[in-house]
């Protein structure tokens, strides 16, 4: 008997750690309570996009439910025609609207030097700065074997290719201080070594407005070997 409460506690204890997710333990009791195959329908599909789990699905489907039904129809529209007609720039990968992107058929910019980015988010974010006037390349991605994202999934050998015209004169590497964007920056720079290009990456450091104390060791660590001229600084 005393056996059987012990496995019991057991498996008990495996389920639990399976659930220990709270999105997910409440998806259990949302599925098990859905009252129309419609409404598990659209709660499925949305909970497909990241960071986005059952309990949430459910509250913007159920909101959706309460607005007008035009409003719904533009969301599903404005999806499907973005997913249709969506064009990448064939000499950047950014998304466009047209083959050639507004920053590659700008005469402005130079072509002298190129950023290198994960996705259109870095190159929007970089452009809100107007400190930069050269070309972007996104690589759509940073190699992650984890995610299973490999060098052949990204836009690399296009990179080299662009770089072997022997126009560019500098890459810069703006890819996110993580283990995965070392890595791609490892890899891109031994297939750029052949060629004669200045490879850089931006700087990383303390945020501006964040105080010493809070930055962690490798922050703090690559600030100080990394120092600039005070004059520089301001
Ligand atoms: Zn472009």
């Amino acid at each position: 008997m005393a056996k059987g409460i012990k496995e019991n506690r057991i498996i008990f204890l495996m389920i639990y750690s399976d659930l220990v997710n709270i999105d997910n333990l409440f998806c259990i009791f949302v599925f098990m309570d859905f009252s129309s195959k419609l409404l598990e329908l659209a709660v499925d599909q949305i909970s497909q996009l990241p960071g986005i789990g059952k309990r949430t699905a459910l509250r913007l489907v159920l909101h959706l439910l309460k607005q007008p039904k035009e409003q719904t129809e533009g969301i599903v529209s404005a999806l499907s025609l973005f997913r249709s007609k969506i064009i990448f720039c064939s000499e950047c990968h950014n998304i466009a609207d047209t083959k050639i992107c507004e920053i590659c058929a700008n005469p402005r910019r130079t072509y002298e030097q190129i950023c290198i980015v994960e996705d259109i988010r870095d190159v929007m974010a970089i452009e809100n700065t107007g400190q930069f006037q050269g070309k972007y390349h996104v690589l759509n991605g940073i190699i992650s074997p984890i995610d299973g994202i490999g060098p052949q999934d990204l836009t690399i050998t296009s990179l080299v290719e662009k770089v072997k015209l022997g126009k560019v004169k500098e890459v810069i590497f703006a890819l996110s201080a993580t283990m995965e964007g070392d890595t791609t920056i490892f890899y891109i720079n031994k297939q750029l070594t052949a060629f004669d290009v200045l490879i850089s990456t931006i700087a990383r450091g303390i945020p501006v407005g964040d105080e010493l104390e809070y930055a962690d060791e490798v922050t703090l660590g690559r600030s100080i070997l990394k120092r600039i001229p005070y004059e520089d600084s301001i």
